[in-house]
């Protein structure tokens, strides 16, 4: 635990997967400061699911980003399985989320002219696992959500529900300590969200993984062990846990 956290009174609660500690966030457009976080302070358990609850352009994206150290914070104290993200460097932080950190983006964002199976292999791939290894573990977690009858198919030949799978099982296979998803029931009809959701909560069980889930949907929210709401960057409620 470091020494700002237990200023904050917080070293006595168990060993976190993620911690914030008045963590600030901004983007630049042009001469144009956006203040997208302001000091945010919350911390995850290992296994918890946490929804991120709010309104179109509250913050939430801006949070992931900020918990995948895609986008450093302008003041405060960010970890990751007690790697501090706002003092390290590039190269640390790419490690991390290669090894970490899987993130299941709002839209997918499969690769259009990869089968499932070569989708799901890439992380394995960049991350220079061994062919053999790299088969196992991506039969497993298809077959974990379901979709190994899917592994030669092209994303364009997959319903939204499949695509969602195949997005979760590339952010699975590496085994991460935390899975951070954007709204990732936003274009499923309801069957579909609640499907994948149970899906989504297994296989992260199954890993052990903190699970961090964006979204607006309040079925998704009531099935999380806490819901933290977040209103123009600002954390407004905090229930369950
Ligand atoms: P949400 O995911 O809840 O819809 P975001 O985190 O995307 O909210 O956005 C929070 C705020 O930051 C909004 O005011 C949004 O306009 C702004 N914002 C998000 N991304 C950018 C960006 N790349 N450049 C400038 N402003 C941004
Ligand atoms: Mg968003």
């Amino acid at each position: 635990m470091h020494p700002e956290a237990s200023q904050h009174g917080l070293a006595e609660e168990p060993p976190s997967t993620a911690e914030l500690i008045r963590v600030s966030a901004a983007y630049e457009t042009g001469a144009n400061v956006v203040t997208a976080l302001k000091e945010v302070s919350f911390s995850i358990g290992q296994g918890e699911f946490v929804a991120i609850q709010g309104r179109s352009g509250s913050g939430k994206s801006t949070l992931l980003r900020v918990l995948a150290g895609l986008l450093p914070p302008t003041n405060g104290v960010v970890a990751v399985n007690g790697m501090r993200l706002e003092e390290a460097r590039d190269a640390e932080l790419s490690l991390m989320r290669r090894r970490q950190v899987g993130y299941v983006h709002q839209f997918f964002d499969l690769i259009p002219d990869l089968d499932v199976r070569r989708n799901v292999a890439l992380p394995l791939i960049l991350d220079g696992v061994s062919s053999h290894e790299c088969e196992k573990r991506v039969a497993s977690v298809l077959e974990l959500l379901e979709i190994a009858p899917l592994a030669q198919r092209r994303p364009d030949e997959l319903s939204g529900g499949q695509m969602a799978r195949a997005a979760i099982a590339r952010a699975l296979v590496i085994e991460p300590a935390l899975v951070l998803a954007d709204e990732p029931t936003a274009t499923l009809d309801l069957l579909n969200a609640g499907l994948v959701l149970d899906a989504f909560e297994e296989a992260s069980r199954n890993f052990g993984a903190a699970l961090v889930v964006a979204t607006h949907d309040p079925n998704v929210a009531e099935r999380a062990d806490r819901i933290i709401r977040i209103e123009d960057g600002m954390i407004s409620d905090c229930r369950g846990g």
